[in-house]
């Protein structure tokens, strides 16, 4: 098929939908890009497809484009609901549009993922709001989680924390949690001209997919706490950064098999999936 609508600078125009910054609006208006960023998706054609941020319906055209299944959509901003009807009725109600913060959905429910059905996010996220969301979706309780994989759009720095090594700047509590869930890759660049105003920094696309757990006797909320105390401060040795736990700093990483001296920059995803397990071990 081939996408019957208006070019998205006449729908942005029919619908006066002005870029807000309060709503971290900077607009896709190429299709073929968008199309590309669609297959970085992945075979859509079994797939439910939960998009935050539609807008004015440039990824949302992409991923039809692609024959996603469906595509469950949520957007903040009233004034794009009627160009997003537009875009449902031309692809014969395959997409779906909820008015709502991604922040406060119960995913889950609003996809209603049938039998035989896959769910995956892809989404130009708004940059206000696009890493508590990402963390939302690593920090889910059920691991694996119900979507297989995620599609996004971050500016490109932060992008590069997400796939950062040890012993890099970069590397820091985002890189552990999203290295502990799965495999993460930065799948293309995307300049900031791309975008409808173009925004000051450079965008890039992460393709994530979850994987089981290194070691499933380790609880989110300890690595969670081990990591934010370590990168907390990160100029710090661990023996220092980590005393203010309520366990004793240096057997922890002795338990752990952790030089003392090191800092939180030099251990691996596996190193402090370790220190968290010892320090669940410790309070038991
Ligand atoms: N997907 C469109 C594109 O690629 O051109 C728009 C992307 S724009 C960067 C982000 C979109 O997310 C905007 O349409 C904005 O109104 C919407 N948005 C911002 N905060 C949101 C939130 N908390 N929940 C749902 N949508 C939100």
């Amino acid at each position: 098929m081939t996408d019957p609508l208006p070019p998205l600078r006449d729908v942005i125009k029919t619908h006066d939908l002005q870029a807000k910054k309060s709503f971290g609006q900077n607009f896709l208006l190429d299709l073929n890009l968008t199309g590309k960023i669609a297959r970085v998706a992945g075979d859509l054609t079994n797939s439910v497809i939960y998009e935050v941020g539609p807008g004015p319906g440039g990824l949302t055209r992409g991923l039809l484009e692609n024959r996603a299944k469906r595509v469950v959509a949520v957007e903040m901003d009233h004034r794009c609901l009627p160009a997003l009807e537009e875009v449902s009725a031309a692809y014969g109600g395959v997409l779906t549009i909820h008015k709502a913060d991604a922040l406060d959905i119960n995913e889950q429910k609003i996809l209603e993922i049938q039998n035989g059905e896959d769910a995956r996010i892809a989404s130009n996220l708004p940059y206000n709001v696009g890493t508590a969301l990402f963390v939302k979706w690593l920090t889910i309780g059920e691991w694996l989680p119900w979507y297989k994989s995620l599609t996004l759009m971050f500016q490109q720095e932060v992008a590069e924390r997400i796939v950062a090594v040890p012993g890099s700047k970069a590397y820091g509590r985002l890189s552990v949690l999203a290295q502990w869930r799965g495999r993460v890759r930065i799948a293309m660049r995307v300049p900031a001209a791309a975008f409808t105003p173009p925004p000051k920094v450079s965008s890039a696309i992460i393709h994530f997919e979850p994987t089981a757990p290194i070691d499933d006797r380790v609880a989110l909320a300890d690595l969670e706490l081990i990591v934010a105390r370590a990168f907390g401060q990160r100029r710090k040795m661990l023996r220092a950064s980590l005393k203010g736990l309520d366990v004793n700093a240096l057997q922890l990483l002795e338990n752990a098999g952790i030089e003392p001296t090191l800092r939180a920059e030099n251990i691996s995803v596996a190193g402090f999936v370790e220190l968290a397990r010892h320090y669940g071990l410790m309070r038991a």
